[in-house]
């Protein structure tokens, strides 16, 4: 097990605009904190409205350049990139750990997940990404795609490198630029992403990075130059950007939180089901939105929940789990498990001020795995999005009251069923309201090309992010009609 590496001294970050790294304008700065020591280790500027515009304006002079650069030119860019990210894997798979307080092996694996993206890019120059047909006698149509100009991407703190990177591989291969504006939580992965797409060779203003908040999202938002925006992030400012970005014109798509039910019925296999569970709602000290939040157990389940209430006690601290990414976020689970326990839910495990053996992690953000049974539908510990290791159980009679339980949330990212029964899988299958269904598999994140997308409250706008979703999102799709003359005979070709 490889413990994250800290930092010697705190990094100030700087904005990538134009190839350069630009201080940005206002002055104002943020202290990025190590979840695992509450340590200084970064500082990130908050940039305005002058800051997004000056790297627009450079985006904006370097993209018709790029459209018209071959994708097989373009490509080989991004051939260099992704031989980069695996070079410099460990050093991404320890500054993901170290920000968001993943543990290295899930810093690691999630750099992994951005390069199945990249992968899907390469492979896009191989593709008939256009088409035609004869419609009439000498008439024929073509499509072409075409790239939209300047883009951006709005980034969340729980996967510095792979949401990212969700995202501009396949819009800057398909011709765009794109600025990204990444969590200000966990800037200094993105400035790592911009170095190498520096080094991979992309024109200068094609990849930027723009660092702040609220104030830069809003800039980007309002920015008439910016064509479309992807955004990762909690459902109310998911829902804010979908209704702010829609409205100056911009195409949008915004994936939102998550409130995953997990179903397990009696006949479910322990081998199968309980570590997949316990992966599921402890894995990045769940803080992902792929992660179990509320198991659904239906009929005689405790032989397999007693097996995940001992399992998921054993999980070490700092090695195995990681931590919290901030004080807040300490605060609102313990807040939760709090009130949870005030409407009768009973603590069958509990994390709350559990710390990793050490002291150089003991001023770290830490909450243990926490188990709270006898949860009811109408509790807050079922329906709001917590966001960490927290899984609560409803205990249900039969099949359709887990599947109605489901369906009553507001959310629709992940849904899974754990069961050995080919017709109980179908049926989850086919009537959960969530974008990926897993049967028996916890996190049933897709691999590329199979895309990433919830509906309802996890979602706003149409299409998916990654895949032949991310194709369709990055690029207009242009048709032409056309007509010759009929050429006689007699002309130079007879
Ligand atoms: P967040 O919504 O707080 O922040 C996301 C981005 O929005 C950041 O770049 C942040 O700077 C910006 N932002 C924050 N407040 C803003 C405001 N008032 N106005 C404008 N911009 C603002 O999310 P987070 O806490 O960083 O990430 C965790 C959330 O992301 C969870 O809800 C999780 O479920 C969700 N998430 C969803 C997916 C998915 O694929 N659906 C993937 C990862 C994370």
């Amino acid at each position: 097990m490889s413990y994250v590496k800290l930092p010697r001294e705190p990094k100030t970050l700087e904005n990538l605009v134009g190839g350069r790294w630009t201080p940005a304008s206002g002055g104002s700065f943020l202290d990025v904190k190590s979840p695992y020591t509450g340590g200084v280790i970064g500082r990130v500027p908050l940039s305005g409205a002058s800051d997004v515009d000056r790297a627009v304006a450079a985006a904006h002079e370097a993209q018709p350049a790029w459209a018209l650069t071959p994708i097989k030119e373009r490509t080989q860019r991004l051939f260099r990139f992704r031989q980069l990210l695996l070079d410099n894997l460990e050093t991404l798979g320890n500054s993901e750990a170290l920000e968001a307080g993943k543990t290295v092996a899930e810093g690691t694996a999630s750099v992994l997940k951005g390069v199945e993206v990249v992968e899907y890019a390469l492979s896009l120059q191989n593709l008939d990404l256009g088409g035609s047909m004869q419609v009439s006698r000498g008439i024929s149509c073509t499509y072409q795609r075409q790239p939209l100009g300047v883009v951006a991407g709005i980034t969340p703190f729980n996967f510095p490198a792979m949401v990212p990177m969700w995202m501009f591989p396949i819009a800057v291969t398909l011709g765009n630029a794109f600025i990204l504006k990444p969590s200000e939580k966990v800037p200094l992965t993105s400035g790592l992403l911009g170095e190498l797409m520096m080094e991979a060779g992309f024109p200068p203003g094609v990849f930027s990075v723009v660092h702040g908040g609220r104030e830069a999202v809003e800039a980007i938002l309002a920015h008439p130059k910016i064509r479309a925006v992807g955004f990762v992030g909690s459902t109310n400012i998911a829902r804010l950007v979908y209704e702010k970005g829609t409205a100056t014109g911009k195409r949008v798509l915004a994936l939102g939180g998550a409130k995953n039910h997990l179903i397990v019925v009696p006949d479910a296999d322990e081998t199968l089901t309980v570590p997949a569970v316990v992966d599921s709602f402890t894995g990045c000290a769940g803080q992902r939105c792929m992660a179990a939040s509320v198991l659904v157990a239906v009929g005689e389940s405790d032989h397999l929940i007693d097996k995940i209430v001992e399992r998921a006690g054993r999980i070490e601290l700092g090695g195995q789990m990681g931590a919290i990414i901030d004080r807040a976020g300490v605060e609102r689970i313990e807040g939760a498990v709090q009130i949870a326990e005030r409407e009768g839910g009973k603590v069958r495990l509990d994390g709350r001020g559990r710390r990793p053996n050490g002291e150089d992690y003991a001023q770290g953000n830490w909450v243990g795995p926490t188990i709270v049974d006898q949860v009811s539908a109408k509790m807050d510990l079922r329906q709001r999005e917590i966001f960490g290791p927290v899984l609560a159980i409803v205990r249900v009679p039969t099949l359709r009251d887990a599947m109605a339980l489901q369906l009553d949330s507001p959310y629709g990212n992940a849904a899974s069923v754990f069961t050995t029964s080919g017709s109980v899988a179908q049926y989850v299958a086919d009537h959960a309201k969530a974008g990926m269904i897993g049967v028996n598999v916890g996190v049933p994140v897709p691999r590329e090309p199979f895309s990433f997308g919830g509906i309802d409250e996890s979602r706003f706008g149409q299409g998916d992010i990654t895949g032949p979703g991310g194709v369709d999102f990055w690029t207009i799709q242009k048709k032409v009609t056309t007509k010759w003359a009929v050429q006689p005979d007699t002309t130079w070709m007879g």
